[in-house]
């Protein structure tokens, strides 16, 4: 028996044990992503299974400790991938992971279950885990790329490809040793040393890149609660007024103009009144989609208030706000609200303004504001500007 090879695998066997009881704290008592940290547990819990197994290996043949332990070691990783493919909301395709494992088996049935194979068994797994890391790496990659862009993602991602590679290496090494010389390395030895350095490496990455998945989730969910609205999707005030801020830096320092549509849906208390809250929910979010495929990407629109929007146009001048404004009210009185066996004809009020000399963000939503009740005390259905008289009904 090895000193440095025992503390190794009591170093892994707790630090599996540990990383597993974490996560099932995320995933209970926190609730943070429960679903996709169960897993993470479950995986933790399988790779010190299949060390533990590994260190019960002797000369005696034994489908536990020599298939089991390969076993649970390739189910640790495909738990893995599960867990993160939960955590991104990726699309599950658990089959690839079906058949490989269902090979993995197949081949080791082939041959006893002892230190007969070693070699055999150990070709066979290193093939499987560096499968199964690439395609980890792939997930993780897909998952992370949207919320936290190319380097960090990058950066995630490499200790998974590299422990495919690492395998790949371990192949390479299984094949190329002289048969002859093969012979069983208990993992309590001083050769199985930098093999189980190897595992403490890959167990601490695995897991710190499982990490980085979980807080990167955790983030876009803050964010979306911080910035949108619920009930609709939109931005919310907050993001309004910060973007808002954003493009009056710009207008003082490069003349860069932006205007404003703010719109109040006309006589919504009556939907509310007469077909319940509910509808009145289902009208705004008809309205927000609306909206939002009647506009470019470049504009931001927003839920100002309870049954009021924000459009925010940069680089729009008056003549500009009018016209989209004027798109928007045509494109929303087009399409009545379905509820129940009822229809409901929706329709809004614009007050368009764009930024002048002078006027200050707070002065600006104002006077889109005094537009929007022009148009209400116009008739409601139309567009105003802040400068002109009200425009058509
Ligand atoms: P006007 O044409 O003058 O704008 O009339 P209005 O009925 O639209 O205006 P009013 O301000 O009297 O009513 C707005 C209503 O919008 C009152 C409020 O209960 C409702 N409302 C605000 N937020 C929500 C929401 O999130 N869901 C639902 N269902 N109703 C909301
Ligand atoms: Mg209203
Ligand atoms: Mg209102």
């Amino acid at each position: 028996m090895d000193i440095q090879a025992e503390i190794l695998i009591e170093v892994i066997v707790l630090l599996t044990a540990a990383c597993a009881a974490a996560w099932a704290l995320l995933a209970g008592p926190l609730r943070i992503a429960p679903r996709a940290c169960r897993q993470y547990a479950v995986a933790n819990g399988l790779l010190m299974l299949g060390l533990i197994l590994n260190t019960l290996r002797t000369e005696e043949p034994s489908y536990l400790t020599w298939f089991g332990a390969d076993l649970s070691l390739i189910a640790g990783i495909i738990m893995m991938r599960f867990g993160t493919v939960l955590l991104f909301r990726l699309p599950m395709n658990y089959k690839p992971e079906l058949l490989l494992l269902a090979v993995v088996i197949f081949s080791m049935l082939m041959v006893p279950p002892s230190v007969a194979s070693e070699r055999y068994l150990g070709i066979v797994f290193s093939l499987a885990a560096a499968v199964l890391f690439v395609r980890l790496g792939i997930s993780t990659y897909r998952g992370l790329l949207p919320g936290v862009g190319r380097n960090i993602t990058l950066m995630l991602v490499m200790p998974l490809i590299l422990a495919a590679v690492l395998f790949l290496v371990r192949l390479g090494l299984i094949l190329t040793q002289d048969h002859a010389e093969a012979r069983f390395i208990s993992i309590h030895t001083a050769e199985a040393v930098p093999m189980l350095w190897f595992y403490l490496v890959l167990s601490v990455s695995i897991n710190v890149v499982a990490m980085g998945n979980a807080l990167t989730r955790l983030v876009q969910k803050i964010r979306v609660l911080a910035d949108r609205d619920m009930l609709t999707g939109l931005w919310n005030r907050r993001s309004a007024e910060l973007r808002l801020r954003e493009l009056y830096q710009r207008w003082q320092k490069g003349r860069e103009s932006f205007s404003l549509v703010l719109l109040d849906l006309d006589h919504f208390k009556k939907i509310n009144d007469k077909l319940g809250h509910q509808a009145g929910d289902a009208a705004l979010r008809q309205a927000a989609l609306i909206l939002g495929n009647s506009l470019r990407e470049t504009d931001m629109l927003c839920r100002f208030g309870g049954e009021e929007f924000l459009v925010i146009l940069p680089g729009a001048g008056i003549k500009q706000a009018h016209h989209v404004a004027e798109k928007l009210r045509e494109n929303l009185a087009a399409t009545a609200l379905r509820w129940d066996d009822d229809e409901v004809a929706l329709s809004a009020s614009f007050g368009c303004a764009a930024i002048a000399d002078g006027l200050s963000v707070s002065q600006l939503i104002s006077s889109a504001d005094h537009a929007m009740y022009q148009a209400k005390a116009g008739g409601r259905n139309c567009v105003v500007d802040s400068t002109a008289g009200p425009v058509q009904g």
